[in-house]
């Protein structure tokens, strides 16, 4: 079992915050395959665990993290969690060749407005970037 897949499982708070916030980083590869394969068993063992959380709930990356095991397993374009999650920074998406930035425009650093493309499916999203306490990006879908 992975270190991850143990954490997961664990009922400890901090054990599954951590591993949560590792797996929406994970995009792809052997060791998102074992954690989807193990997914009805995740979702058991983690529900109810009070995960606390100051300024953002930590509940929202575990459920991100089930997102993200859900959409590996049923083989959709992991873009389709963009909208649904408020930590995306495009510029990382960029830069990790998962979209394509198609414009960015705004009237101050932490106000700003992005038009994004998935490589891989196509789809665009116009992304809304702001600030309270931490910077968040609200992504939508274009239709
Ligand atoms: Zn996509």
């Amino acid at each position: 079992m992975s270190t991850l897949l143990a954490d997961l499982l664990s009922r400890d708070p901090q054990r599954i915050w951590s591993s949560a916030c590792a797996v929406i980083r994970l995009h792809g590869g052997p060791a998102l395959d074992e954690l989807a394969a193990h997914l009805p068993k995740i979702e058991r063992e983690t529900a109810g665990v009070a995960l606390g959380g100051a300024l953002f709930p930590n509940s929202e990356h575990l459920q991100q993290a089930l997102g993200v095991l859900r959409v590996r397993r049923d083989g959709v374009c992991s873009c389709r969690l963009y909208p649904i999650y408020l930590m995306y920074d495009p510029e990382k998406e960029v830069q990790a060749g998962r979209v394509q930035m198609l414009y960015a425009d705004g009237p101050s650093n932490w106000n700003m407005n992005y038009r994004c493309r998935c490589f891989r499916c196509g789809t665009d999203y116009d992304v809304e970037q702001g600030e309270s306490h931490y910077a968040w990006w609200q992504w939508r879908a274009v239709q």
